[in-house]
């Protein structure tokens, strides 16, 4: 394994830019998840964070770098965003892709809902998403609701009662659908990296 480098001068030099992109492609060790493993001034940490601070100052608690470029090796200063970690995961790509999947599934099986709301019961709501709990299924609400505040909106209209489960109201507009269908031809991931981080 190749030994960490120690400066941004080394950083730079064991990266390659890519013309086409833009990106600065580190070329050393990478952790298991694909991010650059480096030590700067006796810290360790991930490529860039250590970039991101070296150029724009302490990231502040409760924050994550963002790659703009979604490409993890990357270590040029200008790809890389501040968020915080609940904006980090509405942006992560895997989760949009995931996230978009099951609006797209949620229009397919109720085509109505993009003229007015339908309403669900969360064990339904759990079965089209195939979350693996209902916890999952009011985190996936909550993020689609902060991802598409003016097209996709929802609101619980009964809170479970015994053997009730919880009830949901669900609207989508139909400008969604075309927001969904452009975003898809931006994209383009390799499947093993879906398999990584969505699961
Ligand atoms: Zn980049």
């Amino acid at each position: 394994m190749a030994r960490p480098v120690n400066s941004i001068d080394n950083i730079r030099a064991n990266s390659i830019r890519d013309d086409e992109s833009g990106c600065l492609l580190y070329m050393g060790s990478l952790d298991k998840d694909g991010y650059p493993r480096i030590s700067l001034q006796g810290k360790k940490g991930i490529g860039s964070r250590v970039v991101y601070e070296q150029h724009y100052g302490a990231i502040p608690a409760g924050h994550e770098i963002d790659h703009i470029c979604h490409v993890r090796r990357c270590v040029e200063p200008t790809h890389l965003r501040l968020l915080t970690h609940q904006e980090n995961v509405i942006y992560i790509k895997a989760y949009m892709e995931k996230r978009e999947q099951r609006i797209k599934h949620l229009i397919d099986t109720y085509p109505q809902v993009t003229s007015f709301p339908v309403v669900l019961t969360l064990p339904e709501l759990q079965a089209l998403w195939a979350c693996t709990c209902t916890a999952n299924v009011k985190q996936l609400l909550q993020t689609m609701g902060r991802a598409f505040p003016e097209e996709f909106c929802y609101e619980r209209l009964k809170e479970r009662q015994g053997r009730n489960p919880d009830l949901y109201a669900i609207g989508i507009q139909p400008s969604l659908i075309d927001t969904l269908s452009n975003e898809d031809k931006l994209r383009v991931m390799p499947a093993e990296d879906l398999m990584t981080l969505v699961a």
